[in-house]
């Protein structure tokens, strides 16, 4: 394929992926990305059974999926970028041959987080900056521009603090929502709300906290719709241990329109949703913790 042609069809892609990911919470179903079609076109985003995809007529690699093990995963390492072993086999031809391809042409591809079983975050762009065949692996960044840094394992200290507030921005946050999204089956835990364009995971300890610390994890998150996410950090309205919702004494007083009435004094007491699994569920000290804040 002509390589603009496969350019534009890249482009395409990434809209397509992102449009989707937006509407659903943040995330995309397998079928989802196995059921792609463009012009009459059957094109899987992933493969059926390899964590990477070649099509055929591209000159380079579409995607790579990465498997979540707790809060990083498989190809995450503490610099901020993405170590991608070799795949099996000869090094020089077949799907490793593609991804040297994208390191050469500079051709962004599109990471699939597989957060849980059925269900990716995607990340994208991202690009093939390096390649080290003694270590059998590529340098996977989230920004261009580390094409042109040189050797990406000796990096200034700029670069490198650069590189982890991408991923934290572009890795973590994402992954973060979609696990917390999928706990609670893409409701509000205050009122329920099923939009999941319309939903985040809030924290409970704040991100940044240090002591408790603020983890990206379902023990420590909530998915909360836009108007309770910013209520909850606003601390208008808290969660107690014991799962309750409560809204702050000035808000109950306060006359206002039928946004205040139903959307927050009307929460006031009301049970939270909570995850079916019971790992998935709030950490009721970490509740506690936040619960401090809210009523004092
Ligand atoms: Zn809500």
């Amino acid at each position: 394929m002509d390589l603009a042609v496969e350019s534009a069809l890249r482009v395409a892609i990434m809209d397509w992926v992102r449009e989707r990911a937006e509407a659903n919470g943040g995330f995309l179903h397998r079928h989802e990305l196995l059921g792609y079609r463009i012009g009459d076109r059957d094109l899987p985003l992933i493969d059926y059974s390899r964590g990477i995809r070649n099509p055929a007529d591209f000159s380079s690699t579409l995607s790579i999926v990465s498997v979540a093990n707790g809060p990083y995963d498989d190809v995450e390492a503490d610099d901020g970028l993405l170590h991608y072993a070799y795949r099996k086999g000869d090094p020089w031809t077949g799907d490793n041959r593609k991804l040297r391809e994208a390191m050469t042409s500079g051709q962004p591809l599109i990471l699939f987080r597989k957060e849980v079983a059925n269900y990716y975050t995607p990340v994208m762009p991202v690009y093939v900056v390096d390649d080290y065949p003694e270590e059998r692996s590529f340098i996977i960044a989230l920004d261009e521009a580390f094409r042109f840094m040189g050797d990406v394992r000796d990096l200034a200290e700029p670069q490198r603090a650069y590189a982890l507030r991408l991923a934290k921005q572009r890795l973590h946050q994402p992954a973060f929502r979609t696990r917390v999204l999928l706990a609670y089956d893409t409701r509000c835990a205050v009122c329920t709300l099923r939009h999941g364009s319309l939903l985040d995971a809030a924290h409970i300890v704040p991100d940044g906290n240090d002591d408790p610390p603020g983890l990206p994890t379902t023990p420590n998150g909530l998915a909360l719709c836009k108007i309770h996410h910013a209520a909850y950090d606003q601390n208008m309205l808290g969660v107690s241990p014991d799962y309750r919702v409560a809204i702050n004494r000035e808000l109950l007083d306060e006359v206002d329109g039928p946004m205040l009435r139903h959307g927050l004094q009307e929460m006031h007491g009301r049970a939270l949703t909570v995850p079916a699994r019971g790992a998935d569920r709030p950490d009721r000290e970490r509740l506690a913790w936040r619960w401090g804040r809210f009523a004092g």
